[in-house]
């Protein structure tokens, strides 16, 4: 039986500021009803709540104490989050009403990786902060749950240490903040399709760390969006190796909908869902344990394209006696 990790507490509601990003903050929330409505009494038996946020020694498995320091200062953490008026409040307000809903979904993207290892398919309703870098925080992202999720599980050899590690990012924006993360991890194997025109686009590091990097703009079509991905996906998966995946983590970031304001790309929502469920398909029949994360999607459509995923996702996943 797949799992569903939630928790009211991912949602970031501070008297509207986080209505200062386009980032839907709430989106989270608004999935999660949609989802336990069609799931009803059933939603019980998917439903893993995190009992708490990520703690300081989470944190460390990635990122610096330096850096952990640094999101004291409210001017950086604004300038991390692209929300330039969070610069004016006390530190301690910015820590309770915005870091803390990330440092549960932190929590949440460790729980999930573990529900997934147990269960075979999970999806974190929130997470997926792939820009976040061990000493340094930028495009919303500002801890790399990740990273700490995968370092959790080496941490508690609930994978083996030498165990591969497939990550696939769908979202508009190229995962740089995961490329950082894993810069000279050789287990972890990275499949990336996203816009080459938009941030982080001066990050040619990173984008050399990809595996598989599918550079993609806004003219391309959803026929030819899917195209690419059947003619990348199953290749790259298959080049990871002979010993199995032990992990995948699955980015399925929905800023690539058409009028999404920061992914500039044109995907339909019917071929998001065709996506999602092309992506899952082809990891669970290889038979990888597999986590599903949010990531980007800021338009008020957002909430609904996840929750349709999801949906499909679970039932799919159900109906192959998960
Ligand atoms: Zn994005």
């Amino acid at each position: 039986m797949p799992r569903i990790v939630y928790s009211r507490h991912y949602n970031i509601g501070f008297y509207g500021l986080e209505r200062l990003h386009p980032f839907d903050s709430r989106k989270y929330g608004r999935a999660w009803r949609l989802i336990s409505r069609h799931f009803g009494s059933a939603i019980s038996q998917l439903h893993v709540q995190p009992r708490r946020a990520a703690s300081h020694e989470e944190l460390t498995l990635v990122h610096s104490d330096e850096y952990l320091t640094k999101l004291r200062d409210p001017k950086y953490v604004a300038g991390a989050l692209e929300v330039p008026p969070i610069r004016r409040l006390p530190s301690w307000a910015i820590d309770w009403h915005v870091l803390r809903p990330m440092r549960w979904a932190t929590r949440g993207t460790i729980l999930a990786a573990t529900e997934a290892l147990e269960h075979g398919f999970s999806v974190n309703l929130s997470g997926g902060y792939h820009h976040a870098k061990p000493n340094h925080g930028e495009g919303f992202s500002i801890y790399s749950d990740i990273g700490i999720a995968v370092a959790a599980l080496r941490n508690q050899e609930l994978i083996d240490e030498n165990a591969r590690v497939a990550y696939i990012d769908t979202d508009a924006h190229q995962g740089n903040g995961v490329c950082h993360t894993f810069m000279s991890d050789n287990r972890v194997f990275i499949f990336d399709i996203f816009n080459c025109r938009i941030y982080p686009i001066f990050d040619v590091d990173a984008r050399k760390r990809v595996d598989c990097d599918v550079g993609i703009t806004k003219s391309i079509t959803d026929a030819e969006y899917m195209r690419e991905l059947n003619d990348r996906l199953p290749g790259f998966l298959d080049s990871v190796g002979r010993s199995p995946i032990g992990l995948a983590i699955y980015n399925a970031g929905t800023d690539v909908f058409a009028g999404d304001p920061l992914g500039d790309l044109n995907i339909s929502a019917a071929t998001i869902r065709e996506r999602d469920l092309f992506v899952v398909g082809e990891l669970r029949k290889r038979g990888i344990p597999t986590i599903m994360v949010l990531s980007g999607g800021y338009t008020k459509q957002s909430y609904q394209l996840v929750a349709d995923s999801v949906i499909e996702l679970i039932e799919m996943e159900t109906a192959m006696g998960g």
